[in-house]
């Protein structure tokens, strides 16, 4: 049995883990696809303090290392289900590979998902043609045109990237203007194989086989624009699915917390973007990773 287990090994879950070491806890991270979690989708990272500017890998691949240094230990496997103490006795992690972990404490570092355009056809063309991270995906459509979809530094940073790759990038955004960083707008107005089209929603994906197209409703205007890939950038959900039956959720299904990380749980605490919180950015999940695991810590100690 460990103190803590961290589920989680984005940047949120790497920090507590740091944190957590250097409290002299013994600590469990346990992730379910790549550690440094949503991170080492970003191409360039120029805003996490203290560095210039790093890839999101690169980021990730230090965050590791600064946890496995500190003597945490790592696991690769998806938790799908948090079981609370009985009469005193600890936390079980169930894995989908049917290991179990006990822990006398849990961080929940879930992160968030990418949200999908819920439009016919999505699931389908997922992997051919429809994509949600352009680092992963984007070499794919060298030399061919796409279309990236959101407003905020997802979709900015996404056609960015592709910019460098992709005969025509088509930035769809439903309002006339972005919420992402204006540094990076101004970027994309310097390219000439950026087209924005504003103001519009993608209401068709057309394909069978094969993404070939979309139909965009620009003001009230159908058209069609042939695509070859689609870049889906409109935010994220949070991967709060093990915890659903037993910390609160809010509406959009965040872990309900206040500024110590807390849950109804004791000795069940939520950091990331996963939790409420005004702010999600790599900044502030480190932040959240180091008050989840001095709150879990505390917790043990008393
Ligand atoms: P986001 O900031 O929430 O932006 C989502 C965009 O998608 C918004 O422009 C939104 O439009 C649009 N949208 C949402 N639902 C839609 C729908 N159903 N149909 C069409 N459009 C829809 O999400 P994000 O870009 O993934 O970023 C998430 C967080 O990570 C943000 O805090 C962001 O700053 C941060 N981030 C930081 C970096 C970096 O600093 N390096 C890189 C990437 C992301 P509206 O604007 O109309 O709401």
């Amino acid at each position: 049995m460990v103190d803590i287990a961290v589920v989680g090994g984005g940047p949120a879950g790497l920090t507590s883990a740091v944190y957590s070491r250097r409290a002299g806890k013994s600590v469990l991270v346990i992730e379910k696809a790549a550690f440094g979690g949503q991170i080492t989708w970003s191409p360039r990272v120029e805003n996490f303090p203290g560095t210039v500017s790093v890839s999101g890998t690169e980021l990730g691949d230090r965050l590791l290392e600064q946890a496995m240094e500190q003597g945490a230990d790592v696991e690769l496997e998806e938790i799908i289900s948090v079981i609370p103490p009985e009469n005193g006795g600890c936390f079980t992690l169930k894995a989908a590979s049917g290991a179990s972990f006990e822990a006398k404490s849990v961080i929940i570092a879930t992160g968030a998902k990418p949200r999908k355009t819920g439009l016919e056809n999505e699931d389908k063309l997922i992997g051919s043609g429809v994509c949600f991270c352009a680092v992963c995906d984007g070499a794919f459509y060298s030399g061919k045109p796409v279309a990236v979809y959101g407003g905020g530094n997802s979709a900015l940073q996404d056609a960015l990237l592709l910019s460098e790759k992709c005969s025509m990038v088509y930035l769809i955004h439903r309002r006339d203007s972005f919420r992402g960083e204006a540094k990076l707008v101004e970027a994309l107005k310097e390219k000439d194989n950026v087209r924005f089209v504003l103001n519009s929603v993608i209401e068709e994906l057309v394909g069978d086989e094969e993404l070939t197209g979309i139909v965009v409703n620009e003001d009230g205007q159908k058209h069609l624009i042939e695509i070859d890939g689609l870049f889906v950038a409109i935010g994220h959900m949070p991967d709060n699915g093990i915890i659903s039956g037993i910390a609160e959720l809010n509406e959009k299904g965040y872990a309900i917390s206040d500024e110590k990380c807390t849950t109804v749980i004791p000795g069940l605490f939520v950091a990331g973007d996963c939790r409420t919180k005004p702010v999600r950015q790599v900044a502030t999940a480190c932040a959240d990773g180091a008050v989840a695991a001095l709150a879990a810590c505390s917790w043990l100690d008393a």
